[in-house]
Order: structure tokens, then C-alpha cells, then sequence
């Protein structure tokens, strides 16, 4: 038997039995595995009989029903107006903010801890991130923290926000709903009006999240979420653009379906544009697993309940939807009291067979992204320093 105690000793007895406790409990919310993975998807529904049916009909590629089904589909769970079916939610990013009117040269405010396709995004218009600081509540974007940015280093000029320290332009504001914990968005949508900033939200992780009972990502001018195959749905791979403006929506799909104009023969593209259309193939998964959306997110919620529960009387907290917000608790988080107690934590759940991850890396810290403007961060880096995901997929 390989010892499960971790090789930092700066850890008490009392600290490892509480660990121990905790790998009890999760290998008892989810019995009979091997290995406990942090989020796997469920094909319990008709993805077989969908998936079939695309390969039957031929259209297997970025035209069939399936991607028409799949976009009405998000237009009903989000309430927005436009739903555009993309490859991924790199790529619905990508585009996004490409349509919020990112160029060349601008600055685009988003947040250090994200996953890293919310900065890449960013980069293949030519711009770079601005960060601003998390909330330590729901750990997205923190409208003290932009308040604070626009107050000391936005200066308003013809109708654009420029940001004083660079000169250079903000064209874009691009919260993320980190693990599906909803931000204050109504709060950060106001605070970027009020100096003619777009919001575009990374809502990759928050599909069936509601902030105030409207759909998170349907807040801002833009939206987009992700269906990769971690994500609390998934098809494959696959990206969602929302909104509510008719001329955005129609030149999202225009522009991602290589800006061809409609034409029975005819090859006539009026612009530069992407290949970046859904494929009917995994549009007949995604329709399969948003029939199951509903079920899967109380369950999720279920799960949190129990977490919630077990963890209230201990050293960690857990982290909670806040109020006038409805979480999908994509990833249970919780928060450990310090960096030798995470370290600790990572590698005892990992080596008794229990998946469990640190945050990703602040995004100032990865080379590509250090040199770029920010404010100050100490939420993020406290927050980065102690925080676990911990195994939250859909039980049976
Ligand atoms: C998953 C994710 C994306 C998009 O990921 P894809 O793999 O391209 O679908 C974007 N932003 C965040 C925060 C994500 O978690």
C-alpha cells in the first residue's frame, strides 16, 4: 500500500485526518469508481439516437437540422433573441468580441483567473487584456474592483473609453461566470455603460446559471458558452454566441460560415471569414444533452447541498451561489486556509483516487499575458492560492 500522507510535513495531524474525512465522504457521494474524475460528461438521453440520425442523413458537416435544433434550443434556456452555433467557446469568444468592435491595439478588460481561450481570445484581435481584480464571493469579476479602474485610469473621449496610463483604446469588458457562480453582471453592465464599454460575457462555464432569474451571458451586448466535454453539457466540442441584436446575430453567423452570401451555386464572399461553424454531428449531441440540462443542474445542485452540508463545521469553506443568483455548480470549490494546505490536499485526494485540481494560473503570471496592464490582484492571487476543485459530475 502506497502511504496516501503527502511529503510536506508543514501539515498537523489534525489537517490530514480532516483530509482523510473529506476523501471518505467524496468516495461515498460517488461509490463503485475507480478513480474519481473531477467532471465527467453523462450520455444518458438520445445522443446515440441523434448522433445515428446525423450520420443516416448524410449531414455530418456544418449544415443539417440538427445545428438549426441545437440553436433554438439555447435561444429557449438563455431567453436571448440570437443563438449562433460555433466549433468551440474559444472560437465563440473569438468572435464575440470581434462583433463588440475589438481591434488592433485596444485593451480589453477581463479578469486574471480564467481559463486561458478568455485571454487568447483576446489576443487573436490584436489586443490585450486589461485585469481587474475577483470578488472573493463568486469569484468572477468584482464591481468594486472595476469601479475602481474606471474612476483612476478610464478617461471617456468621442464616445470611447481610453485607458489614461497607455492612451490605448478599452473597447471591450469581458467578465467571466467562474465555475458557474454568476457575477454581479446587471452591476458591471451598468458601471461599463456608463463609459460606453461593451460587456461581453465568457458565460463557457455557467450554462444554467441565472443571475437575478435571467440567463447569465444575455446581460451583455454578446454572450458565449462552451460544450466541451468537461463542461456540465457537452457535445465534443462546440461554442454558443448569444444576443439580443439582430444585425450582431445575423453577422455572427455571416461571418463564421466564411462570409458566403446565399447563393444556390454561386461562390461569392463579401469578406474575410471563418470556418468556424458547428458540425450537424455534434449539434445532434448537443441537442441530446440540453434535453438533459434541467435534470443535471439540480442534481449538480444536489450535490453542492451535500457538500455545503458536510463541509459547514470544518477549517474549509465551500464556495456558494450568492443572493439573487442561481448557480449550475459546474465545479464545487473550496477554500483551504492557506498554500501548504492546498499543496497537501492536491496530493493526498489525488493519490487515493480522488481528482481534484488547483485554479489555473493567473493569467498576469503566464508569459504571453505578464507584461500586459493590470490593477492590483490581491483577491485572485489569495483566492489562487488556496482554492480546489473537487470532483462535481452529475451522480447517477
Ligand atoms: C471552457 C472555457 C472556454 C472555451 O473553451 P472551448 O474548449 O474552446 O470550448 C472559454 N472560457 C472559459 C472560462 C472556459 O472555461
Amino acid at each position: 500500500m502506497k502511504s496516501i500522507k503527502p511529503t510536506i510535513s508543514t501539515i498537523s495531524d489534525q489537517s490530514l485526518d480532516a483530509f482523510t474525512r473529506v476523501i471518505d465522504f467524496i468516495k461515498s457521494l460517488y461509490p463503485a469508481q475507480g478513480t474519481i474524475p473531477l467532471h465527467e460528461p453523462r450520455f444518458t438521453g438520445n445522443e446515440r439516437r441523434y448522433v445515428l440520425d446525423a450520420i443516416d442523413s448524410t449531414f455530418v458537416s456544418s449544415v443539417g437540422a440538427y445545428v438549426g435544433r441545437f440553436e433554438e434550443m439555447m435561444q429557449e434556456i438563455t431567453g436571448a433573441k440570437y443563438a449562433i452555433a460555433l466549433v468551440n467557446g474559444t472560437s465563440a469568444l473569438h468572435i464575440a468580441l470581434k462583433l463588440a468592435g475589438v481591434r488592433q491595439g485596444d485593451l480589453v478588460i477581463t479578469q486574471p483567473m480564467t481559463f486561458v481561450a478568455t485571454c487568447n481570445a483576446i489576443s487573436y484581435l490584436g489586443a490585450e487584456p486589461l485585469f481587474v481584480d475577483i470578488d472573493k464571493t463568486h469569484l468572477g469579476m468584482a464591481p468594486d474592483a472595476l469601479e475602481e479602474l474606471i474612476r483612476e485610469a478610464v478617461v471617456v473621449r468621442d464616445g470611447a473609453a481610453y485607458h489614461k496610463p497607455s492612451g490605448r483604446r478599452i473597447s471591450a469588458c469581458l467578465p467571466m461566470h467562474t465555475f458557474g457562480f454568476p457575477v454581479a453582471i446587471d452591476h458591471i453592465v451598468a458601471l461599463c455603460a456608463s463609459c460606453h464599454i461593451p460587456v461581453v460575457e465568457d458565460a463557457a462555464e455557467s450554462l444554467g446559471s441565472f443571475y437575478k432569474d435571467r440567463h447569465t451571458g444575455t446581460f451583455g451586448l454578446l454572450g458565449t458558452f462552451s460544450f466541451n466535454g468537461n463542461k456540465t453539457v457537452t457535445c465534443g466540442g462546440g461554442g454558443i454566441i448569444v444576443t439580443n441584436d439582430e444585425a450582431l446575430g445575423k453577422r455572427a453567423k455571416h461571418i463564421t460560415t466564411t462570409a458566403k452570401m446565399p447563393h444556390p451555386w454561386e461562390f461569392w464572399h463579401d469578406e474575410v471569414g471563418y470556418n468556424y461553424r458547428c458540425p450537424n454531428l455534434n449539434a445532434a449531441l448537443a441537442c441530446a444533452q440540453l434535453e438533459q440540462l434541467e435534470g443535471f443542474v439540480q442534481n449538480k445542485r444536489a450535490t453542492a447541498a451535500r457538500y455545503a452540508a458536510f463541509f459547514e463545521d470544518t477549517a474549509f469553506t465551500l464556495v456558494q451561489e450568492q443572493p439573487d443568483s442561481f448557480a449550475n455548480y459546474w465545479l464545487n470549490t473550496l477554500l483551504l486556509p492557506g498554500p501548504a494546505e492546498r499543496d497537501a490536499f492536491l496530493e493526498m485526494t489525488n493519490r487515493a483516487g480522488v481528482m481534484t485540481r488547483p485554479v489555473w494560473t493567473l493569467m498576469h503570471q503566464l508569459p504571453m499575458f505578464e507584461k500586459c496592464p493590470r490593477m492590483p490582484l490581491p483577491n485572485s492571487e489569495d483566492i489562487a492560492a488556496r482554492a480546489v476543485n473537487i470532483p462535481s459530475s452529475v451522480r447517477i
